[in-house]
C-alpha cells in the first residue's frame, strides 16, 4: 500500500465537522523528541512557496488547456513556453506528471515528511470567465491535476491572488477538482464559513496538524475576493490590525486541543525585496502570542526571505516561488528568483516548539526543479543568513549542501 492509499483508507471514516481528518502517514524524520513511553512526538512538515502550475506549465503537461490569456503583452500561454525555451533550451513536451518536480521527488522521499503543504498559485479550471481588470490570469486544466498528486502533496492552500482568476465558476471547479483528487484544501470556499475551514490531519499518536490559510490584501488579493456569508471567495484580511489577530485567534481557539500543531499559511507582502515592514513583523508575533499559531508559513515573495524564530516558533516571511514559468521574464535578476528552497520544519507536538528547520536549495530550469549548484547553494546560504540575522537567526551550510537554521536555542535544536 503506498502512502497515498494509506491516507485515503484511514481517513475516510474520520470526518470531522470542521474539516477532513486524516489518518497517520509515513514515519517522519528521526528526532530526539521521543518520550519515555516510546512515542515519537516530532512532526516534520514540508512547506514551499508558490506552486504555479498554470499558464506556461499547463501547456507542457499531458493535457494542456486553452492557451488563451488576456495579458497586455502576451495572448497565449504558449508564449511563456517559448521564452523559457529561448533562455534555457527545449522542454520535452508533453512532459510526464512527475517532470516538474525533478530532484524534489528524491528529496521528499529521503526526508519523508509527515505532511506536504503547498501554496497552489493557480485556479484549476476550464472556465473562460476571466476576472476583469486583472492583468494576469492563471489556470491549469483539471485533467492535469495528477501533477499535484505526483509529489504526494497532502494540502493545497488556496487563499492567494490567483485562485479566482477565472471567476466564480473557476473557483468552484478548482475546489471540486482538488477534492475529487483527494487533495485537502484550505482558505477558499463557496462562502465565508467554508473559506475559513482549515485542513486537519490526524497523525495518530503524534497528534493533529491544523492548517489555516489566509490571504492578506498586502499580497495584491483584491478585496472583492473576500468570501462573505453569501459569496464565494477566500479567507481574507485587509490589514495587520489587532482585529485581524483576534479574528484568527477565534478560529484557532474553536479547534486547537493540546497536542495540536497549528500552521497559519498566509499569502502576504510584496513580490520582491527583503524588507519586512514592522507592522507585518508585529502581526506575526501577535499571531504566536494571541492566536496560538505554532508555524507561520508565509508566501507571496518570488524569492526566499529571512526567517525569524519567536518564542521557538518559526515565522517564514516568504518561502519564494517553488515552481513557475518565469524563466524567460527579465527583471529583478538580483534576487535570483530561479532559485528556491524546500522547507522541512520539525516541531515537537507536546510543546509546539520548533526542533529543526532544514532547507534544501533548488533551482528551476526548463520548468523542472533540480538541486542547486554549489555556487547557487552558497549564494542562497549567504543570502538567507544575512536576511535571517536581522531577526536573530543564522543559516549554516551543511556538508550535504542543505541549509540549517540556528536560532540560538541549543537545547531545542537537533
Ligand atoms: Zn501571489
Amino acid at each position: 500500500m503506498n502512502r497515498r492509499d494509506f491516507i485515503q483508507s484511514t481517513g475516510k471514516g474520520l470526518l470531522a465537522l470542521s474539516g477532513l481528518v486524516f489518518g497517520p502517514t509515513a514515519a517522519g524524520m528521526k528526532s530526539a523528541a521521543v518520550s519515555p513511553s516510546g512515542i515519537d512526538h516530532s512532526v516534520t512538515l514540508f512547506l514551499c512557496g508558490d506552486v504555479m502550475t498554470g499558464r506556461g506549465i499547463d501547456q507542457v503537461l499531458p493535457h494542456p488547456g486553452d492557451p488563451l490569456i488576456h495579458e497586455h503583452y502576451m495572448k497565449s500561454a504558449l508564449g511563456y513556453v517559448d521564452i523559457a525555451q529561448e533562455v534555457n533550451g527545449p522542454i520535452p513536451k508533453p512532459v510526464g506528471f512527475g517532470y516538474i518536480w525533478g530532484d524534489a521527488l528524491a528529496e521528499l522521499d529521503g526526508v519523508a515528511p509527515d505532511l506536504r503543504i503547498i501554496n497552489l498559485e493557480t485556479s484549476v479550471t476550464t472556465s473562460d470567465e476571466f476576472w476583469p481588470r486583472k492583468g494576469i490570469h492563471y489556470r491549469m486544466n483539471p485533467d492535469n491535476t495528477p501533477v499535484i498528486r505526483a509529489a504526494g502533496i497532502d494540502c493545497c492552500v488556496l487563499a492567494n491572488n490567483h485562485v479566482l482568476d477565472w471567476g466564480y465558476p473557476g473557483l468552484e471547479e478548482t475546489l471540486d477538482t482538488l477534492h475529487k483528487a483527494d487533495l485537502q484544501t484550505a482558505g477558499a470556499g463557496r462562502n465565508l464559513e467554508q473559506a475559513r475551514v482549515p485542513a486537519i490531519f490526524d497523525l495518530g499518536k503524534k497528534g493533529r496538524v491544523i492548517v489555516f490559510s489566509l490571504a492578506s490584501a498586502s499580497s495584491g488579493v483584491p478585496s472583492a475576493w473576500a468570501a462573505t456569508h453569501d459569496r464565494a471567495g477566500v479567507n481574507f484580511i485587509t490589514d495587520f490590525s489587532s482585529a485581524s489577530v483576534n479574528m484568527i485567534a477565534d478560529q484557532v481557539r474553536a479547534l486547537k486541543r493540546p497536542g495540536d500543531i497549528v500552521v497559519l499559511s498566509i499569502h502576504w507582502g510584496s513580490n520582491w525585496g527583503y524588507r519586512i515592514p514592522s507592522g507585518q513583523r508585529e502581526f506575526a508575533r501577535q499571531l504566536i502570542d494571541k492566536a496560538a499559531i505554532d508555524v507561520i508559513h508565509g508566501h507571496s515573495s518570488h524569492h526566499p526571505r529571512g526567517i525569524e524564530v519567536y518564542r521557538n516558533r518559526p515565522i517564514i516571511y516568504g518561502c519564494g516561488d517553488f515552481v513557475n514559468d518565469y524563466e524567460g521574464i527579465r527583471g529583478h535578476e538580483e534576487y535570483r528568483g530561479d532559485l528556491s528552497l524546500m522547507y522541512f520544519v520539525s516541531v515537537n507536538t507536546r510543546s509546539g516548539e520548533l526542533t529543526r528547520l532544514k532547507m534544501t536549495p533548488m533551482r528551476i530550469r526548463r520548468f523542472q526543479l533540480a538541486r542547486a549548484s554549489g555556487e547557487e547553494t552558497s549564494w542562497l546560504a549567504a543570502t538567507m543568513d544575512r536576511e535571517s540575522k536581522r531577526f536573530g537567526s543564522r543559516v549554516e551550510l551543511q556538508e550535504d549542501q542543505s541549509l540549517i537554521l540556528d536560532w540560538g536555542n541549543a537545547e531545542l535544536q537537533k
